[in-house]
């Protein structure tokens, strides 16, 4: 591992007498603007005129600038738009605008490892990408912890970009927990796979398939819903405070053995085959080129798996189960399917 950085490692003073421009202010973006301001970092945000966020970023305080005005105003420009918008507000808004000595900062590293941003020369390009949702990088930070990240810098143009990047990871809270050196291309890359082969996809169809399994063997629905999705939560909340070794402590001993001899005939080598195809398409840029493509036919095929998936009998179950579910909060229960 390359070192750990913690809270006496970075000088946050680095970005005294500097301005952050936080371009977007969604689910990193209002994390980001939110925790640099309270620790005490001079932040504007940028949006474009129609922008939904603009009212709540005002709400919350903060100067809210057209991308072009923010961008010429401040010493580092951190990009927090969706991955897919940002080449073109990049290429309308802000390339024009950049200053040497500029940092152009980015939260994931697809739009320069996919070559679709290339920056001029004469500007510092790093990442400060958090290993958490943007709601956690929040509220992690307001309990007086923080959400881990990884760092990169893909060009120095000053020499100093590696203060900057690790003062803006403490700024937004990163160092309490540790931020680790990466390259652009190893954060893109294995980013994408976990969230596509365990976090998201995998994990999403593993519940899947467990529920259709129980619901055609003629199971309650809502059985095999609590059993395959609701309990997902308090296992890998386990695992996430003392890994396997906690989960299995907690478990009875009758589950850790079924753990032991069935997990293995679920997860064969097909999946880990599938894992590796996953990981190939990543690597080779066959997945990012299908995605931008899929935006520039105004996400047709997307829009219709979303769809697909919010009609499902787990979605409608669990809809229903949750509504019963007193301990959740009102917002978070149910999501409109665009949102
Ligand atoms: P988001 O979709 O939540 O927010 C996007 C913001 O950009 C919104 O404020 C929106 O109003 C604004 N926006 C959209 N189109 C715009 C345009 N044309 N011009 C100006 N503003 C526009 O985005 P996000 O999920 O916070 O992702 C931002 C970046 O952070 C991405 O690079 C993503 O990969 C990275 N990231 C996200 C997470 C996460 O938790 N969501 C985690 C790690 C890294
Ligand atoms: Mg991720
Ligand atoms: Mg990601
Ligand atoms: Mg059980
Ligand atoms: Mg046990
Ligand atoms: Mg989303």
């Amino acid at each position: 591992m390359k070192k750990m950085y913690h809270e006496n490692d970075v000088n946050l003073g680095v970005l005294n007498n500097k301005k952050v421009a936080v371009l977007g202010y969604g689910s990193q973006g209002h994390a980001h603007a939110q925790n640099l301001r309270d620790s005490g970092v001079d932040v504007v945000v940028g949006l474009h005129e129609g922008s939904k966020s603009r009212n709540k970023a005002m709400n919350d305080g903060f100067k809210v600038k057209s991308v072009a005005d923010a961008t010429k105003e401040s010493d580092i420009v951190m990009l927090l738009l969706p991955d897919t918008v940002q080449k073109q507000v990049y290429e309308e808004s802000v390339r024009d605008n950049l200053r040497e000595g500029q940092t152009l900062a980015f939260a994931h590293g697809f739009n320069i490892h996919y070559n679709r941003i290339t920056p001029p020369d004469f500007v510092d390009v790093v990442m400060v990408a958090p290993k958490g949702p943007g709601h956690l990088v929040r509220s992690v930070f307001k309990s007086g912890s923080g959400v881990p990240a990884l760092f990169a810098i893909e060009q120095d143009y000053t020499q100093n970009a590696k203060d900057t990047v690790l003062a803006y990871a403490k700024g937004i809270g990163a160092t309490r927990a540790g931020v680790l050196e990466t390259t652009f291309k190893e954060e893109t890359e294995t980013d994408l796979f976990g969230e596509q082969a365990v976090l998201c996809g995998g994990v999403s169809e593993l519940i899947k398939s467990g529920f259709r399994t129980l619901v055609d063997a003629g199971y309650q629905p809502e059985v095999a819903y609590f059993e395959c999705l609701h309990e997902m939560k308090l296992v890998v909340d386990l695992m996430y405070e003392g890994g396997f070794e906690r989960m299995r402590y907690s478990i009875s001993d009758t589950a850790e053995y079924g753990d032991y001899v069935s997990g293995k005939r679920v997860i064969t080598e097909s999946v880990r085959n599938g894992m590796k195809e996953v990981l190939e398409d990543i690597q080779n840029g066959n997945f990012a080129e299908k995605w931008i493509k899929e935006n520039e036919n105004g996400c047709k095929n997307f829009l219709e798996m979303r769809n697909k998936e919010y009609e499902m009998e787990i979605s409608k179950v669990g809809r229903s189960l949750r509504n019963m579910m007193t301990f959740l909060n009102d917002e978070d229960k149910v999501c409109a399917k665009n949102c």
